[in-house]
């Protein structure tokens, strides 16, 4: 499980340091032109201390060293945000050796929760809450449902890409776009875009 879960969590910043470019061409849209940058460098930081972590740490430890690394490279909004839902997800994880859905619900839930703490965010405020937290919903709507776990992912990321969508519709009232007011409209949310970029990712990972 801990190679697995490396392995997965490479998939994972292989897919954010692929969309830099867009990520950051989003942010240059409604904020300061770094979201790509910010979340690159942070992901290229986490494969490498997640490579060089000494054999048979854990779910949790791996989480944690995550976490930890997010907060220390990214920096802008994203960087404590993302990083206090890996060191959450972390907690949540402790003492599980193995993942199933029910253990994933827990974790997520924690992680969604520890972006909510830290950005005093909600809903249909334009960020990455858009994406994220429909897609922990109807994941876990899919699991109550009794679906597989890449089924229930599936549904997941159907929600995240939703949530995206959404965010074009609605104005910024967190984070740097929110000084744009109006101007936010029409533009999609890059948090809410990474979020799912993740999402997608640790699906595909989970389907191979
Ligand atoms: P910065 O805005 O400091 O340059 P980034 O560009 O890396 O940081 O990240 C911007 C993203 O962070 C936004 O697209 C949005 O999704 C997310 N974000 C900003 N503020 C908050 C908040 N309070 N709660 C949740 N997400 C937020
Ligand atoms: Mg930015
Ligand atoms: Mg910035």
């Amino acid at each position: 499980m801990s190679s697995f879960t490396v392995a997965a969590l490479e998939a994972v910043a292989d897919t954010i340091v692929q969309n830099k470019e867009l990520l950051t061409s989003l942010d240059a849209a409604i904020g300061d032109a770094d979201h790509g940058i910010n979340m690159a460098r942070g992901f290229e930081a986490v494969r490498v201390k997640i490579r060089a972590a000494a054999p048979g740490t854990d779910i949790s430890g791996l989480l944690k060293l995550t976490g930890m690394t997010l907060i220390s490279t990214v920096g802008g909004a994203s960087g404590p945000l993302y990083g206090t839902a890996f060191m959450r997800a972390a907690a949540a994880a402790q003492g599980k050796a193995t993942l199933d859905p029910d253990g994933i619900t827990q974790i997520w839930s924690a992680a969604l929760q520890g972006i909510k703490d830290r950005g005093k965010a909600s809903r249909g405020e334009k960020t990455m809450l858009d994406a994220m937290e429909p897609a922990y919903e109807a994941f876990v709507e899919a699991v109550k449902a009794e679906k597989s776990l890449v089924e229930s992912l599936d549904a997941a990321c159907e929600a995240a890409k939703e949530g995206i969508e959404y965010t074009k519709t609605i104005i910024a009232t967190k984070g740097r776009a929110s000084y744009l007011g109006e101007r936010s409209l029409g533009h999609q949310d890059p948090g809410a875009t990474s979020s799912y970029l993740m999402l997608a990712a640790l699906t595909e990972f989970c389907r191979s």
